[in-house]
C-alpha cells in the first residue's frame, strides 16, 4: 500500500488506500495473503473488487464478504449459494447490512450459524424473519420473533420499553468476528 491517492474509479474516498498500479499489483499476486490483505484494503476501485469478489481463495472472497462497499451483483454472488460454495463467505453474507431479499436464499441452506446471522441481521426481511421464528434452535427463534414484535410496535409503544428491551430490539448488526 503506497498511501498515494486512491484509485480511479474507487466507490470510496479512501485514506490510506493506494493507487491504480498498487491495486493491478495485489489483484494479479500469486500470493493468496497479498489477494487477501488487497480484499481489505479501503477505496478498492470497481474492477478490484469484482476481481476480488471471484478469487478462486475462498480466504480472500471471505475477506470481500466484510465489505459495506459491494456492489448489487457481488453482493447477489456472494450471497447465492448456488454460486458461492464457501461456508465462510456465506456465514459472513448473512450478516451483512445490505442483505436484504438475498436473505430467503441464504435461510434455505442447513446451516445453523448461516440462520443465527439471518435472525440478528437487521436488514433481513419480515417474512424470512417469521420462517425462523419457527427454527428449532432457541437462539434463532428467539432473535427472530423478538425481532418481529420490534417491527410491528410503533414509536410510541416502543418509547414505553424498558431502555434495555428497546435496544434488543434495536438489534444492532453482529460483531465483526
Ligand atoms: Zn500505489
Amino acid at each position: 500500500m503506497c498511501g498515494k491517492r486512491a484509485a480511479v474509479g474507487a466507490s470510496t474516498a479512501a485514506p490510506g488506500g493506494c493507487c491504480e498500479p498498487c491495486w493491478h499489483d495485489a489483484v494479479a499476486s500469486s500470493s493468496e495473503s497479498v489477494r487477501a490483505a488487497a480484499a481489505r484494503r479501503p477505496g478498492a476501485p470497481e474492477w478490484a473488487l469484482d476481481a476480488l469478489a471471484y478469487d478462486p481463495s475462498p480466504l480472500v472472497r471471505a475477506e470481500i464478504a466484510l465489505r459495506r462497499d459491494l456492489t448489487d451483483p457481488l453482493m447477489d454472488k456472494l450471497a447465492d449459494p448456488d454460486r458461492e460454495l464457501d461456508r465462510t463467505v456465506l456465514r459472513r453474507m448473512a450478516r451483512h447490512p445490505a442483505l436484504g431479499r438475498r436473505a430467503s436464499d441464504l435461510a434455505a441452506l442447513n446451516d445453523l450459524v448461516v440462520q443465527r446471522q439471518l435472525a440478528g441481521n437487521p436488514s433481513t426481511p419480515p417474512g424470512v424473519l417469521s420462517a425462523l421464528a419457527d427454527h428449532s434452535d432457541p437462539a434463532v427463534n428467539r432473535a427472530a420473533r423478538a425481532r418481529l414484535i420490534g417491527a410491528a410496535l410503533d414509536d410510541d409503544q416502543r418509547e414505553r420499553l424498558p431502555v434495555g428491551v428497546r435496544s434488543f430490539l434495536a438489534a444492532r448488526p453482529a460483531r465483526r468476528r
